[in-house]
């Protein structure tokens, strides 16, 4: 007699994909039909300008278990990614990206890692396709970045990753912070964790949409939230800028005991301009923390679902009360996401 396999649920986050989505779709329902698990897919609709919403959700007459939800504006990767883990029912949840990069092919050596008993199976990139050398460099630079003061190795990581529901209720429901990074809390929160090696496909259609500027900005939000060591610099700053004083005050102090009069002017002013720059980017650091903390004691929810469209079945077993503009939030109160 065989046994019922568990649903296995695969998360899509998609922002200007409407071209790109079909062909997303029917590769994963192509991998996903020789894997001999019942699958749901779950787009998320990242408040995309063209028809990525309407594109799924046509998938999902298509014979593929397709839940297709759009967000209310653009709100980013990490809240699209946090939408699907809440919405996705699966015993285990694949995020994948909606562009190719990450082969579904993949999926299979992921599912049978997850079988021999990891929780959480992470994609590593062996190589990183067709990336331009400054793309490449731009992530090496924000990866060693976050490696060196957050404390967390993400070299050739990614966001190609295999879940257990024990993790993702973790991530959903228990972790309070609103601004999440993804791959870092993955790697945080323990359990057996695997890895599977997969060459990063070339984008089939459409843009990425990292700016340096976005790239930063991650780089800034995944240090922020794992360590405080930006503070801890400015306490070295202090340390430095007091040194130098003691030094400089010492010299004057000589000076001015053998009769010399106390000469460099430059030198003083120089001084006063360093400390002072020294003192403007401690307040910014400090600054920047103080905002992240105004961020998550407002308890906005991360992402505003604007609709849905899901297969009459799997409409019927969500949530009562979860439909047309609904605002899920993350956390103890509403059940996650944001690396
Ligand atoms: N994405 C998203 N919201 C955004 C930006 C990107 O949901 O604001 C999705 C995008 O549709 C894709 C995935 O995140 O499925 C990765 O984006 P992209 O290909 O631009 O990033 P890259 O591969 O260059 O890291
Ligand atoms: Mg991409």
């Amino acid at each position: 007699m065989s046994v019922a396999r568990p649903l296995l649920s695969i998360v899509i986050p998609a922002h200007d994909e409407e071209h790109g989505i079909p062909w997303m779709i029917r590769a994963v329902a192509d991998v996903m039909a020789r894997l001999a698990y019942p699958y749901e897919i779950v787009v998320v609709d990242d408040g995309s300008r063209d028809a990525t919403f309407e594109r799924a959700a046509e998938c999902a007459h298509a014979g593929v278990t397709v839940r297709a939800i759009r967000l209310s504006r653009n709100f980013g990767k990490e809240a699209a990614l946090c939408a699907g883990l809440e919405a996705a029912r699966g015993a285990a949840v694949i995020t994948i990206d909606a562009d190719l990069q990450h082969p579904p092919s993949t999926i299979p050596r992921m599912v049978e890692a997850w079988e021999r008993g990891a929780r959480i199976v992470h994609g590593v990139k062996r190589s990183r396709g067709d990336e331009r050398w400054y793309a490449t460099a731009r992530a090496k630079l924000v990866n060693a970045l976050i490696g060196r003061l957050g404390g967390i190795e993400l070299r050739n990581a990614s966001d190609f990753k295999l879940l257990d529901r024990q993790v993702v209720d973790v991530l959903v429901h228990e972790l309070p912070e609103r601004h999440r990074f993804y791959r870092g809390l993955a790697q945080w929160i323990g359990f057996e964790q695997a890895c599977v090696e997969f060459d990063v496909a070339p984008r089939r259609v459409g843009v990425s949409h990292w700016s340096l500027s976005g790239l930063v900005g991650l780089a800034w939000t995944a240090t922020v939230s794992f360590s405080a060591a930006p503070l801890r610099v400015v306490g070295y700053l202090g340390v430095l800028t007091l040194l130098m004083g003691l030094v400089i005050g010492g010299e004057a102090i000589w000076s001015w005991a053998n009769g010399i009069a106390v000469s460099g002017f430059a030198t003083t002013i120089m001084t006063l301009l360093l400390i002072g720059s020294f003192v403007m980017i401690s307040l910014g650091v400090i600054g920047e923390y103080i905002a992240k903390i105004y961020d998550e004691i407002k308890h906005r929810p991360p992402y505003v679902v604007a609709c849905r469209r899901e297969p009459p079945d799997a409409a019927a077993a969500d949530a009562p009360g979860v439909d047309a503009a609904t605002v899920r939030s993350t956390g103890a109160a509403g059940g996650i996401r944001a690396i």
